[in-house]
């Protein structure tokens, strides 16, 4: 970062790792067609299966159940459809079960027709209500097929753990499938498919320090298998068709092995950073609402709420102050929309909200000049209140 700002916006997208940048150029510049049989393809070939070894090993996956897609936008698509495979045989599902905190690419059901999309609700604090989630499931119609849940496991705005492994005990009790969406917890905290019970994992490189442009679908076994979403030439078993990007895949592989090493070190580290960060700013407006502070959440992020300022311009005087952070749920248009989110845990959708995330490299420097700008910011607004 440069010395003049502070980028405290890595749940939108991570610093590029050296080691990804290295791979990903190395890549770029190899001229073999993955699916080639020659020299210079077989060379390509190896590398994606190397990143595709690194990936499985940061999840406790088998490489065979990763699917490269093109970031976590498409996984989501592809694993979201009520046409499974189960080896030969066709499977239906029926219905899909999505918690209300869930990200947009989750949200919008891929491609289960809206009418066969549920939304199970989260408490107050942003945590997924499971005896709900248990009562909808019990009276799911297993004629139509059978359910679907999709629950994340750490949430992008408030950075809230979700109780997976408990979901998973309750869909399986049910019969039904478990989507997770690992793309905010992976490389923050220790991730394993296997302990977590989810059917399939979904994750992107661009959150954990790799190029934009890759993904992936990982699935706990390797039986059962959605359509495919992107038909063709059937490169990833068929699974998804497309000359593989093979720069931003390698560059992904770089980044999980980075991520996943001495995990348990850095989720600490980066707790204790978080913690100091939100001490200081419960001492400068002890009045601040942190949101899912009691609750067990990712080690990088605060989402918080400070009375009389709203989303948009509080992240305008951020980024006047040198400080790069978002109000959680910026569309594509760079408007800051209404937040879901906040109106899942009840709160009103219009109340302002910004949340800061960090990373490994963020350095003391960039904590202080957070703290600083939180500092003038928050000064203003009791001025203003005052006035
Ligand atoms: N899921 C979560 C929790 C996210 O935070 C994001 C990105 O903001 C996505 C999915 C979509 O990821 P991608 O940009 O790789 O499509």
């Amino acid at each position: 970062m440069s010395n003049t700002r502070a980028y405290m916006d890595w749940n939108a997208t991570a610093p590029l790792l050296d080691e990804a940048r290295e791979a990903f150029l190395r890549l770029a510049l190899m001229e073999g067609n993955p699916s080639s049989v020659h020299k210079e393809g077989r060379a390509v070939r190896a590398e994606i299966e190397s990143a595709r070894r690194s990936i499985a090993l940061a999840l406790n996956a088998r490489p065979a159940s990763v699917v490269f897609t093109s970031g976590a936008t498409e996984a989501a698509n592809l694993a979201l459809t009520p046409d499974y495979r189960m080896g030969r045989a066709a499977l239906t599902i029926g219905r899909l079960y999505v918690s209300g905190i869930e990200h947009k690419a989750i949200f919008e059901g891929g491609r289960f027709p809206a009418s066969a999309v549920s939304v199970f609700p989260v408490t107050g604090d942003g945590v997924a209500d499971l005896a709900a989630l248990d009562a909808m499931l019990a009276g799911h119609d297993k004629s139509s097929g059978l359910p679907m849940v999709a629950l994340m496991l750490a949430n992008n705005e408030t950075g809230v753990i979700q109780p997976v492994r408990e979901a998973a005990s309750i869909v399986h009790r049910h019969g039904g499938v478990l989507v997770v969406d690992a793309v905010q917890a992976f490389g923050r905290i220790a991730l394993d498919i296997e302990a977590l019970g989810a059917d399939f994992l979904i994750v992107s490189s661009h959150k954990i320090g790799g190029p934009k442009g890759a993904g992936a679908l990982v699935a706990r076994g390797e039986t059962m298998m959605p359509s495919a979403l992107i038909r063709g030439g059937g490169q990833e078993k068929g699974h998804r068709s497309g000359t593989e990007n093979a720069a931003s895949i390698t560059g992904f592989g770089a980044a999980a092995q980075a991520a996943a090493s001495d995990i348990d070190t850095r989720t600490a580290t980066l707790a204790a950073r978080r913690d100091r960060l939100e001490a200081a700013m419960l001492d400068i407006v002890p009045g601040i609402v942190i949101h899912g502070r009691l609750v067990d959440r990712l080690p990088n992020t605060t989402f918080f709420s400070l009375d009389g300022m709203k989303s948009e311009t509080g992240q305008i005087a951020f980024d006047l102050e040198g400080v790069a952070l978002s109000a959680g749920s910026a569309c594509s248009s760079g408007k800051v929309g209404e937040s879901h989110v906040l109106m899942a845990m009840g709160f009103d959708p219009r109340m302002g909200a910004l949340r800061i995330s960090f990373g490994h490299s963020t350095s003391e420097t960039d904590m202080e000049r957070t703290i600083a700008a939180f500092r003038r910011i928050a000064g203003r607004l009791t001025k203003a209140d005052a006035a």
